[in-house]
């Protein structure tokens, strides 16, 4: 393989990796009836029980992000698995890391 060709895929996976997506959770904390789907079913893992309580009593869920590690990638499952429409991610703009 030419020189030149192995600079040029070097360089496109160095572009992949930057824009590696991410996302924010937000959280309806007065929806939330503590059932725990989307901290069991969120695919990286970054969903974690908490000591703060909402006004029916529940447990809430929170984010616990390792960068570069354990990062929430927006896939949106827990908004599809959370009964109470309590939870959803939106993707952040490149800017916003
Ligand atoms: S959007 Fe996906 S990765 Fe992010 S917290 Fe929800 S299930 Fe987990
Ligand atoms: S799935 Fe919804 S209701 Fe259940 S703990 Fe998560 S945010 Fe709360």
């Amino acid at each position: 393989m030419a020189k030149g060709t192995m600079k040029y895929i070097g360089k496109g996976l160095e572009e992949k990796k930057e824009k590696k997506a991410h996302a924010k959770v937000y959280l309806i904390k007065d929806r939330c009836k503590g059932c725990n789907f989307c901290i069991e079913f969120c695919p990286k893992q970054v969903l974690v029980e908490s000591k703060e309580f909402n006004i029916k009593g529940y447990y809430l869920p929170k984010l616990v992000e390792i960068p570069g590690e354990k990062e929430c990638v927006g896939c949106g499952y827990c908004s599809f698995i959370c009964p109470e429409f309590a939870i959803f991610a939106e993707l952040k703009d490149e800017e916003e890391h």
